[in-house]
């Protein structure tokens, strides 16, 4: 197995704290080395605690003077620095975060996270850890010779076999080579074929150590614009000859097989991660109780509507709706019973707006739609459907629910901001004129 150790890729500079310690000195210590988090350490358990939790704690009025055993803390998992990175995919699946590596004491040694594990896996890690000796297949592509030996049988030998360079070697050393290419040359100069390869070969020869990684050495072909590599033992005797397409391929192929054994786990880990990306996606572009969108994509999605009304010469509207004495349900059936009606009034506006509608919660119990192609009477009609149709819900146990209405419409060079502001005065007239209706901006 060739990805990385636990113990190659972890962080070593981590800050920790006994259980024992106080909070403040966590502060301290997370403050000196600049940290985002601080490891907890208990005899049989370590624990992760974070910058974040640490301002939760400030902010619940916590005393800081207090153990840090004394608040709750999130366990992280152990595994010894000598495992295997692809070892820890089954934590990476379950969704945690950071995991500590130790030694064979079972002492801290470093802590690695999650973007660690996942960019550990990939082809140029393995270029990383891939030693050259890996790669050598010593005796069967390769040609060494004595210098002594005659060109044209070499010459000969090339043709017959496979190979496309010869060393020459000085007890297994290598001192010299020659390539099909200097062959071709000596032939159209029309040299003696007849004399010993000492006389036409390339040297000296430029060699590397086995011990060096495949990473390195596609470094050292790149900069002397090599195709292969001479590679020597530890005594400087010939190992073999790989070639830049070898490496590469080789890598490439034993990364493929990697992958296909351990596909069930990838699939795993790539499909988790897709979901926290669609979660953090969500969390910023949605209300979590009603499910439509929040004021920031709103303003996002405003942008590209304004745009398009601008492209196609057509209008685009605004109907700002409050739901009426909101306040009166809360506080007689609880906030439980409060939200359940403003689940049900989204699914109310949602029956009621067209796809191209964009319906967003502005704030607590306030609604913006924004109705792109649509003129400010066609809004208001729209409004007019929406506060019927609200109005006509049986709405357990609360009774009938109704809404009040501002609406606008967008004109050109103005900002989000105005046309808001224009349905937003709208809707306190409606609200001061008895609730239960639609004001416009012609009201105004
Ligand atoms: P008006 O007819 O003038 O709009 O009266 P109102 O009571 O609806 O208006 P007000 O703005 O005074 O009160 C809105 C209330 O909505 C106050 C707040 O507690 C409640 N609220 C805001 N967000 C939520 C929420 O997510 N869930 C619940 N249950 N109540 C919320
Ligand atoms: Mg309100
Ligand atoms: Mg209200």
């Amino acid at each position: 197995m060739k990805f990385p150790m636990l113990g190659d890729i972890a962080t070593k500079e981590i800050v920790s704290i006994d259980q024992e310690g106080r909070i403040s000195e966590a502060i301290e210590l997370i403050l000196e080395y600049e940290h985002r988090n601080i490891v907890v350490t208990a005899p049989d358990q370590n624990y992760i605690l974070s910058v974040l939790d640490i301002l939760a704690l400030k902010a619940q009025g916590f005393d800081l003077q207090k153990r840090v055993k004394e608040i709750p803390l999130t366990p992280i998992p152990s595994m010894q620095r000598s495992k295997n990175v692809l070892d820890t995919l089954a934590y990476v699946s379950e969704g945690i975060e950071y995991i500590c590596v130790i030694n064979s004491e079972n002492r801290l040694y470093g802590l690695i996270s999650h973007t660690d594990i996942i960019n550990n896996i990939d082809p140029d890690t393995l270029m990383n850890n891939y030693r050259l000796q890996d790669y050598l297949r010593l005796g069967k592509r390769m040609k060494w010779i004595g210098k002594e030996e005659i060109t044209f049988k070499l010459l000969h030998d090339m043709v017959q076999g496979t190979y496309d360079n010869a060393i020459i070697v000085e007890k297994m050393k290598p001192i010299g080579i020659i390539t099909t290419k200097d062959l071709m040359m000596l032939i159209k100069r029309d040299a003696d074929l007849n004399k010993s390869v000492e006389n036409y070969m390339s040297s000296p020869v430029e060699s590397v150590s086995k011990e060096i990684s495949v990473k390195e050495a596609l470094e050292f072909l790149k900069k002397r614009r090599y195709k292969r590599l001479v590679v020597v033992d530890e005594e400087g005797k010939l190992a073999g000859i790989v070639s830049q397409k070898e490496l590469v391929s080789l890598t490439y192929s034993h990364w493929a097989v990697l992958m296909k054994e351990y596909q069930e786990e990838l699939s795993e880990i790539n499909s988790m991660l897709m979901h926290k990306n669609r979660e953090y996606e969500n969390r910023a572009s949605f209300d979590s109780l009603t499910g439509l969108y929040n004021r920031y994509k709103f303003s996002e999605l405003y942008v590209t509507a304004y745009r398009t009304m601008l492209q196609r010469e057509n209008k685009l509207s605004l109907i700002l709706l409050d739901i009426d004495h909101f306040k009166r349900i809360n506080d007689t059936y609880g906030h439980n019973i409060g939200d359940s009606v403003l689940k049900r009034i989204t699914q109310t506006l949602k029956e009621n707006i067209r796809n191209i509608d964009i319906a967003c919660r502005w704030g607590g119990e306030e609604f913006l739609l924004l109705l792109p192609t649509a003129t400010l009477q066609s809004a208001i009609s729209i409004a007019n459907k929406i506060r019927e149709n609200i109005h006509a819900i049986e709405m357990e146990p609360t009774g009938g629910v109704t809404i009040s209405c501002g609406v606008s419409e967008v004109r050109i060079g103005e900002e989000m901001e105005e046309v808001v502001e224009r349905a937003d005065r709208a809707l306190y007239l409606a609200k001061n004129s008895g609730r239960n209706c639609v004001k416009s901006e012609l009201d105004l």
